[in-house]
């Protein structure tokens, strides 16, 4: 019996893949990768290696999450390395728990690598600080969808007090989720940053408020998380990112 890791890639720009991360992608037998991750990361691995595409298209399964558990059974039946490879961070919405159960369930030896978040390098590529003294003490994370497919259930009265909201997956929410929170009391005028394709090369933010969102009025792409608080005002002070691409990297 094989080992499987479960690991993070992190939220898109390779170079923020973990030394350990890279260490068993280049060591690994067969790769299971789900749709955000960067392809160039899948070019460390070695020739012989198996590569398989498990993502979701659509908000479809291409495998659904079974299948996933049974391949890695399989996989690790017959092979030394298994990487079970997710984008960001595996356990932040990434159902890395529901296949460390199952491999525990089956007596399959795993280990688990974290991977630095959407959630929280997403908005620093974009300018945005999640937490800034004077500004915000806080921030909570919350996917903008349900679990299937419906929209999420949420005490957005408790949410509003957090001083900086993200949210994953809620880009074709994001009108009910702004007029939620418009409903129990933030301003319209709360400032809101969209930003697709994080720490790509392709990176686009595009700055709002609240009350803009609400009335349909930005259109956004996915992937794409979304931040709603005062700390999208220091992003002209702050922001870096576009000035770094093409410049000399370590
Ligand atoms: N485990 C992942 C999140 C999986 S949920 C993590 O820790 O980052 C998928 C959602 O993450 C997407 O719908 C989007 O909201 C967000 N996301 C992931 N990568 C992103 C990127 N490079 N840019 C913007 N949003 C991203």
């Amino acid at each position: 019996m094989g080992k499987v890791y479960i690991v993070g890639a992190g939220p898109g720009d390779p170079e923020l893949l973990t030394l350990k991360a890279l260490k068993v992608i280049k060591k690994a037998d067969v790769i299971l990768y789900d749709r955000l991750i960067n392809p160039e990361i899948l070019l460390y691995a070695k020739p012989e290696c198996e590569l398989i595409y498990v993502g979701k298209e659509d908000g479809k399964h291409i495998l659904e999450q079974d299948k996933i558990n049974f391949l890695l059974y399989e996989f690790a039946k017959n092979n030394d390395i298994v990487v079970r490879l997710k984008g960001g961070d595996p356990f932040v919405f990434g159902r890395g728990g529901e296949e460390a159960i199952f491999l525990k369930e089956k007596g399959i030896p795993y280990e688990i690598i974290p991977g630095i978040t959407s959630a929280i390098s997403v908005p620093l590529y974009g300018g945005v600080p999640i937490t800034h003294r004077g500004i915000s003490s806080s921030f909570v994370v919350i996917t903008g969808h349900g679990s299937k497919g419906q929209f999420p259930n949420i005490d957005w009265n408790a949410i509003s007090k957090i001083d900086t909201i993200i949210f994953l997956m809620g880009v074709s929410n994001r009108e009910k989720i702004a007029k939620n929170l418009i409903n129990v009391g933030k301003s319209p005028e709360t400032p809101i940053i969209f930003i697709e394709k994080g720490t790509t090369k392709e990176q686009k933010e595009i700055e709002a408020t609240l009350g803009e969102v609400a009335e349909g009025k930005i259109k956004v792409y996915p992937p794409a998380i979304f931040l709603i608080g005062d700390v999208v005002k220091l992003r002209n002070k702050i922001s870096w990112f576009e000035e770094a691409l093409g410049e000399i990297q370590l």
